[in-house]
């Protein structure tokens, strides 16, 4: 859905859009979209401002990947409400492209007529996902000795015993 900006001038444009797994590419092949993807609400241009729009909204979506640790399924249902801010690129001095910092994260940029909902949900969706991607915050993984799931078996492996001296380095690296 093209959100434009001409329909703003004329009042809010509201949506309320159902994307179907396969509509929105989050370009990775890892993640996959088992839910419709469901995503309300409104978006406005502000008042006395050079183009600046506001598009608050609710997303709600279900994906899914291999789990890190025991290649197991890992969901991840979504559902955030979201507040962001957009001014057209062009509206952008030289100088304050330099000046934009982390403070200005929150603050998206549009070229021309408008913006597509759907860059800005593969945006969002793809901030919200988590780096480790688990199939729950406990998952005990697949033993490294007997390739068993320790989630379905305990195995009677015994692990090596850590290296003291290597545990102390990790820990070290990890500071
Ligand atoms: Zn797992
Ligand atoms: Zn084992």
């Amino acid at each position: 859905m093209f959100l434009s900006i001409k329909e703003m001038e004329v009042r809010k444009v509201r949506f309320d859009e159902t994307f179907q797994p396969g509509e929105i590419d989050f370009s990775d092949e890892q993640m996959r979209q088992s839910s419709p993807l469901h995503a309300t609400g409104v978006a406005e241009l502000l008042a006395n401002t050079e183009g600046e729009v506001r598009i608050q909204g609710r997303l709600t979506v279900k994906l899914e990947s291999e789990c890190d640790r025991c290649l197991g399924r890992a969901e991840f249902p979504l559902d955030t409400r979201f507040d962001l801010f957009y001014r057209p690129v062009q509206s952008l001095s030289a100088a304050e492209e330099v000046a934009i910092d982390e403070g200005e994260a929150e603050m998206g940029f549009y070229e021309g007529a408008g913006m597509e909902l759907e860059d800005i949900l593969r945006e969002q969706i793809v901030l919200l996902l988590p780096m480790q991607r688990v199939c729950s915050t406990d998952c005990k993984g697949i033993c490294p000795v007997c390739g068993k799931n320790r989630n379905e078996s305990a195995c009677n492996c015994h692990e090596e015993p850590a290296d003291d001296r290597w545990s102390a380095l990790r820990k070290i690296s990890q500071v």
